[in-house]
């Protein structure tokens, strides 16, 4: 198989993906993706994303984690895992809203996950990249 980004010819690895909520951080262990070396992006086999995918939701959406309503700029960088920069340049064109209370800005947390694209997020262990930014802003733009 060859990446689809760089055409560099894809290994099947053994990983682990985590995805973190709050104080909260779960690993799932012995997935076996196929990896680019030279640019990281991974393919799941389509069972292996999806099974990551239901845990990754069901955690979210567990009763027995806290979550906040409203969030501060640190806690929706960390949340989207892009610098607290990028969260300033997305109040500034738009891509995110939030309320300025003070000096502070102060985001609801329910407007910030329906950014997610749970897919995308699932299938690379929680961290955004550049694409999963184009999602966000694309899911935005509606
Ligand atoms: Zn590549």
């Amino acid at each position: 198989m060859k990446c689809i980004y760089c055409g560099s010819e894809m290994e099947k690895i053994k990983t682990s993906v985590s995805a973190s909520w709050g104080k909260y951080k779960i690993e799932i262990e012995g997935v076996e993706p196929y990896v680019c070396i030279p640019c990281n992006h991974k393919v799941y086999d389509p069972e292996e994303a999806k099974m990551i995918q239901e845990i990754a939701r069901g955690y979210a959406d567990s009763e027995l984690v806290e979550k906040p309503v409203f969030l501060n700029v640190e806690e929706v960088s960390d949340l989207l895992k892009v610098s607290q920069q990028t969260i300033y340049n997305m109040l500034k064109d738009g891509r995110l809203s939030a309320s300025k209370v003070g000096r502070e800005w102060r985001f609801n947390r329910n407007a910030v996950e329906r950014l997610f694209a749970p897919q995308a997020v699932a299938a690379r262990g929680n961290t955004i990249s550049n694409s999963d930014l184009d999602i966000i802003s694309s899911l935005l733009g509606e």
